[in-house]
């Protein structure tokens, strides 16, 4: 079972490393015949309007929405979360998203002052210990639609981490803090997937 990380842009390789570590084989992704040999696929952090720009003109943008729709096991975090989103907030003029979770997320959402901070969250779906998480120029999920669920929330009540079906996002980085605990959850979808 080979899981693959979006390489485009952003940190994909903070997530091969958490990957690897969990015993998955990790194929970097940046070309459709790498989307065709992977099982599961991580959408990392970066910068969301050039993600959206590169997968467009690598050719991959169609594919990638071909496999959400055709039910591959998807992880995005922040920017990649903003990647699935069908709905976003505050995009650059034309940006558009692969789409797949029926949310709406904002993007740059906790605003300038607090662009970066640190938390604990509850995540029950994940384990009883909370899980820390760090947010850099962090989206927020402002809708919830009835396909999708929230699978945490920070102090005010915002969500930041989603889940429908075979598709997982959240608005934080747990592949920069040491918390494997997410993408293990994550792996358990691409094996159960594998199983079908
Ligand atoms: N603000 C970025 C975007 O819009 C996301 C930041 C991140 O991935 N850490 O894509």
């Amino acid at each position: 079972m080979i899981v693959g990380v979006l390489a485009l842009q952003g940190d994909f390789r903070e997530h091969a490393q958490v990957l690897r570590s969990l015993g998955a084989e990790v194929e970097f992704v940046r070309r459709p015949e790498e989307l065709a040999r992977v099982s599961g696929l991580v959408i990392p952090g970066g910068e969301s309007s050039v993600m959206d720009k590169l997968s467009r003109t690598f050719g991959l943008a169609e594919p990638l929405k071909a496999a959400i729709r055709g039910g591959l096991p998807v992880y995005g975090t922040c920017a990649g979360l903003i990647m699935l989103a069908d709905t976003v907030i505050d995009g650059i003029a034309g940006q558009q998203s692969l789409g797949g979770l029926d949310i709406a997320v904002r993007r740059n959402a906790f605003g300038s002052q607090t662009a970066s901070f640190e938390t604990d969250l509850d995540i029950p779906a994940v384990g009883e210990e909370p899980v820390h998480a760090v947010f850099i120029r962090a989206p927020i999920v402002e809708t919830v639609g009835p396909a999708a669920t929230a699978l945490a929330s920070v102090a005010d009540g915002r969500c930041v981490a989603v889940e429908q079906g075979n598709l997982l996002g959240t608005s934080f980085h747990p592949e920069i803090t040491g918390e494997y605990r997410i993408h293990e959850y994550f792996l358990t979808k691409v094996a159960t997937a594998g199983l079908n």
